[in-house]
């Protein structure tokens, strides 16, 4: 994928938990989630006791819309001191995980955008889109950090397994230490 780190993990759900972790994602905030995924990207989010926030999909790349979610967080984000919340529960937003679901690449200039502009971590759920490319990039490598699987019906297989992806050097040693 052209990252600087790769490290293994035992699947793609611990590896999407290890990467939210290192990411900085807290117990009781909300990550920013598509309604249409595999349910172990939700469950990454539950198993650090954090909460997943769902945001409609596009119906072309069926990944997160970035129009519809630039539209959601202005109506329920409010920055506070720099930290983004959801006026409606009160909790911090602290992370955004696009799916590139069935292979197809997210959108992800607007959304790293998007991101950026409101100060939340980007985390790749790339477990079906190893191989796939976005503007000669490849998905997985394009976020902070990425999770792909090697499960049994994804497309490069060990039977089980996952790994995270990153070109930080201090997160991929904090994923590394915590994998292990
Ligand atoms: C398969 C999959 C995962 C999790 O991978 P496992 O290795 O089965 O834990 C996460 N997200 C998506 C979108 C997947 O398809």
């Amino acid at each position: 994928c052209g990252v600087a780190h790769a490290v293994a993990m035992v699947n793609g759900t611990a590896a999407l938990e290890v990467a939210l972790r290192v990411a900085g994602v807290e117990p009781n905030t909300e990550v920013l989630l598509p309604s249409l995924t595999f349910v172990a990207t939700p469950n990454a989010v539950s198993h650090l006791n954090a909460v997943p926030h769902f945001v409609d999909v596009n119906e072309q790349t069926l990944g997160i819309d970035p129009a519809a979610l630039r539209l959601h967080l202005q109506r329920v984000g409010e920055s506070k001191a720099g930290q983004l919340f959801n006026r409606e529960t009160g909790r911090p937003i602290s992370a955004i995980v696009p799916v590139h679901v069935f292979g197809h690449p997210v959108a992800m200039d607007e959304l790293l955008e998007i991101a950026a502009s409101f100060g939340i971590a980007v985390i790749e759920d790339a477990a079906e889109a190893l191989g796939s490319q976005y503007k000669a990039r490849q998905c997985a490598a394009i976020g902070l950090l990425g999770a792909v699987s090697f499960n049994g019906n994804k497309i490069i297989t060990t039977g089980g397994g996952g790994a995270v992806l990153t070109n930080d050097p201090n997160l991929a040693a904090m994923a590394r230490h915590l994998s292990t």
